[in-house]
């Protein structure tokens, strides 16, 4: 299907992309690698009149990592993340993840940003940037402010980013310890049926900390503070890996669709988590 008119516009500066968007209101939307609004304008599911391009704005794909704090320009593609040694060592599960998103073409446009601001259910990066306890950084015309992954996604498609805000950078402390990120879907490129991230630090064979986050197992990312505490202090046993899984399916809510039933889901989200804290401990 082909999107109906649209004009485009291209801002040189996240400046004016914020002008832009405060001059022509709901009727326009920031466009970043294109590879969720753009099928959707297809499909008519989205109806837009302007389009604010974010490509030629050099500020949004800058990529560092000092003292500790991994910074990420929201027009970093998926393909950056991976390609990045020093991204690599700062946070390996990055790489990890994003590998396991759609397929090389998908991955060449779509950005962190886009990823991220979408507030898709079925997006990789969302639970692990929740995971991560990540940081987003907006800017709207009243300036700069920031908000954590962990409050950000309030429904489906529903985030706390204001229309006329632009999500300009994620910024997480890098990681030590033990990472994995797991996930299921049905067929090669396609989006999680769930997935899990999960980062661990430990201490002769004990767990001294641990973050866990759930994706598409409800219409938000799932981070569950209470599956990470069921692991702190113990040896990554069996007792202690059913308790983690017990305090994730406390914490999650999926629906009937297209990829199974609620039971098929709720078993899933529990091979996957258990699968992905075995293989972080293990590197941890
Ligand atoms: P766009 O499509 O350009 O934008 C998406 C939304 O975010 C739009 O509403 C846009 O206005 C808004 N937006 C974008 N950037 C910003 C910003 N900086 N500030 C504010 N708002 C912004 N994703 C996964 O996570 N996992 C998958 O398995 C997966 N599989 C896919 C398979 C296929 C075949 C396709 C086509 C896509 C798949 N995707 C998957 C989605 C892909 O990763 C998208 O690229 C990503 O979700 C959106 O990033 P984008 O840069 O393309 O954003």
């Amino acid at each position: 299907m082909i999107p109906s008119a649209f004009e485009y516009h291209r801002p040189a500066d996240v400046a004016s992309a914020v002008k832009l968007l405060a001059e022509l209101g709901d009727d326009a939307r920031v466009l970043a690698g294109g590879h969720s609004l753009i099928p959707m304008m297809k499909l008519r599911m989205a109806e837009l009149e302007h389009l604010v391009d974010l490509q030629a704005v050099a500020e949004l794909k800058a990529i560092s990592v000092e003292d500790g704090t991994v910074s990420l320009g929201a027009m970093v593609t998926q393909h950056d993340l991976i390609d990045s040694e020093e991204l690599f060592r700062a946070a390996p599960i990055l790489r990890e993840t994003a590998l396991q998103i759609a397929d090389p073409q998908v991955r060449y446009m779509g950005t962190i940003g886009g990823n991220v601001a979408n507030g898709d259910p079925g997006n990789d990066m969302p639970g692990l940037m929740q995971c991560l306890g990540a940081t987003y950084v907006l800017e709207g015309p009243e300036g700069r402010r920031e908000v954590a992954a962990r409050d950000f996604y309030e429904a489906a498609y529903m985030t706390d980013r204001a229309d006329d805000e632009i999500l300009v950078q994620v910024r997480f402390a890098a990681t030590t310890g033990g990472y994995a990120y797991e996930k299921q879907k049905r067929k090669i490129g396609d989006y999680a049926t769930a997935a899990a991230a999960v980062l661990i630090e430990a201490e002769g064979g004990t767990v001294t900390r641990a973050s866990i986050a759930m994706t598409n197992v409800s219409d938000t990312p799932v981070w569950s503070e209470a599956a990470a505490d069921a692991l702190t202090g113990t040896t990554c046993d069996d007792a202690a890996l059913q308790a983690a899984v017990d305090a994730m399916l406390a914490d999650i809510d999926p629906q009937e669709d297209n990829r199974g039933p609620i039971e098929f889901k709720r078993h899933l989200a529990g091979v996957i988590l258990q699968r992905a804290i075995a293989r972080a401990f293990q590197r941890a």
